[in-house]
């Protein structure tokens, strides 16, 4: 629960694969604040094949970035709506200077805390390439480490597993490698406005969770 200091923005930065929407999922239990992964959303846009969807499908597909701009209507219009009034947790935005620049204005004298979920290079392509993702709710599994019960159906909604289509080896390298040139930068912005807090995400998820936690005073 919330206990002070409204609203909670928390914004989770990292590289792809290094636990964001995992953790985000078990913050958003405990702190009752809404996850907002700009992943998942333009994923439903591409699947309720919206205008914003079929834009953003190229360049997702390729692993490069969607522009800016759209990105950050999509995001202003979700974070207006009622449910994020508390606060909220931000998975996979901002991810350039200009997102994070444009959100500061957006936030002005609300001071976001940001965690960098920190992993190697080694680890990520593990991960990701061993990532099978619900198609209904977007719960990820690992077939090796966090496997569902059942093969192929979430544990959570019985929704269809699918590997996402950006989650193979070459694609995942261009992520990096777009990571790296785009969003890393961000690291070094926060880290200049003492807004930075570092977590190594080698461990397991339980254990990131607690070290989460410990930087959040608002969530018991
Ligand atoms: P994710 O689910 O966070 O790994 O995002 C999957 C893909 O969606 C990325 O590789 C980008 O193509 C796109 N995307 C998600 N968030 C953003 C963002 N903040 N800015 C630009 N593109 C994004």
């Amino acid at each position: 629960m919330i206990t002070d200091a409204y609203p909670l923005v928390l914004i989770l930065l990292g590289p792809p694969g290094s636990g964001k929407g995992t953790q985000a999922k078990m913050i958003q239990e405990k702190c009752e604040i809404p996850h907002i992964s700009t992943g998942d959303l333009l994923r439903e846009h591409i699947r309720n094949s919206t205008d914003l969807g079929k834009e953003a499908k190229g360049f997702m597909d390729k692993g490069q970035l969607v522009p800016d701009s759209l990105v950050l209507d999509m995001l202003f219009e979700r974070i207006a709506q009622k449910d994020c009034a508390k606060g909220y947790i931000l998975d996979g935005v901002p991810r350039t200077l200009p997102q994070a620049e444009a959100l500061q204005s957006y936030l002005g004298k609300t001071i976001p805390v940001v965690i960098n979920l920190d992993l190697s290079e080694k680890q990520i392509i593990e991960r990701l390439t061993k990532r099978v993702t619900c198609e209904n709710c977007g719960h990820p599994y690992h077939l090796l480490y966090s496997p569902p019960k059942k093969p192929g159906i979430c544990d959570l909604c019985g929704g269809h597993l699918a590997q996402r289509a950006d989650d193979t080896e070459a694609v995942i390298r261009k992520r990096l490698k777009v990571y790296q040139e785009q969003t890393a930068p961000l690291i070094a912005f926060y880290a200049d406005k003492k807004m930075l807090h570092t977590i190594d995400c080698s461990v397991n998820k339980e254990t990131i969770l607690e070290q989460i936690l410990s930087i959040l005073p608002h969530c018991s």
